[in-house]
């Protein structure tokens, strides 16, 4: 299951095809509903009705590293790690530096928004400067040799049809990601009419062996081994989806959870019996929706 937590730090970067606005006010109460809400968690673990090691926590945004009470909020989350099996944060990297004593002691696994490899690119597709490519290697040569909490790093593109219609745009990055010592991750952007660009990383991915395939109803995802190269094809959707209950948590800045990405359906409020009621087209067995290969998307 993934706990996502959106922190309040609102992201200085301008991609155009982001989807995580800061869609809900911040509350003044933030941590200390934080810290209720993963409480609640632990009980729930504790009493045997969720299994940690099946519990991810996902830091996001906005921009988490934008976040000025960043360090207390890691501080909770550090409190309770025995009941979570991984703590994972994405960031576009831009105060990492910044933040990377508290980040390196208690965040598992990195994710970094990169989307190109050339640097003139990155920076017309964030409008903002981030972390610079030394920084970057510098941090994953601590990663790689052992000295922090953190123990992986991936470097995210998303691919869009303004950089990503070429096969040779993913060996690029994919060398790139190399030369920087990380993992790669392409991800489908969530405009639902780019299925061009995402069959052309599908034929690329195709010439390489797989490592691991992993699908449920809000994800699909296929790590290959290119050239060495820990590359990860991912597509998952934007919610709400039919069955996204069972697979995702979201904890908002206004301090409060949803099942969904658009604060429609509060976790308090609404148990998952009624959302499955609620939710257009919802079946009873999720597990029973067909996998559409064209689209990647659960009918
Ligand atoms: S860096 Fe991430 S959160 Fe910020 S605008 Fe780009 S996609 Fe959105």
């Amino acid at each position: 299951m993934n706990y996502s937590i959106v922190t309040p730090g609102i992201c200085k970067a301008q991609c155009s095809f982001c989807i995580q606005e800061t869609i809900v006010r911040k509350s003044p109460t933030y941590l200390d509903k934080l810290s209720e809400y993963l409480d609640t968690l632990v009980d729930d673990i504790e009493r045997g009705f969720i299994d940690r090691k099946y519990v991810e926590i996902n830091i996001t945004g906005g921009e988490p590293t934008e976040y000025d009470r960043l360090a207390d909020m890691l501080n909770i989350l550090h409190q309770r790690k025995d009941y979570f099996n991984k703590i994972v944060m994405t960031t576009n990297g831009h105060y990492l530096i910044d933040n990377w004593d508290i980040i390196s002691s208690i965040i598992d696994h990195l994710n970094i928004s990169r989307h190109h490899y050339d640097d003139k690119v990155r920076r017309a597709i964030f409008g903002i400067k981030t972390i610079s490519d030394d920084e970057l290697k510098k941090i994953t040569k601590l990663i790689n040799d052992k000295t922090c909490q953190t123990k992986d790093i991936t470097l995210i593109a998303t691919v869009t049809k303004d950089y990503y219609l070429y096969m040779a745009f993913y060996q690029k990055f994919i060398e790139y990601c190399a030369s920087i010592g990380s993992k790669c991750a392409f991800r489908k952007d969530y405009n639902m009419e780019n299925w061009q660009v995402w069959s052309v990383a599908n034929h690329y991915a195709d010439r390489f062996p797989v490592l691991r395939i992993g699908e449920c109803p809000v994800c699909r995802q296929i790590v290959t081994d290119v050239d060495g190269v820990n590359v990860t094809w991912k597509f998952s959707h934007k919610t709400p989806h039919k069955v996204i209950f069972d697979y995702e948590r979201v904890f908002q800045p206004n301090g409060v959870a949803y099942y969904d990405w658009d604060c429609l359906y509060p976790v308090d409020i609404i148990d998952g019996r009624t959302l499955a009621n609620l939710v257009e087209n919802t079946v009873s067995e999720p597990y029973k929706l067909k996998f559409d290969e064209k689209t990647g998307c659960y009918l």
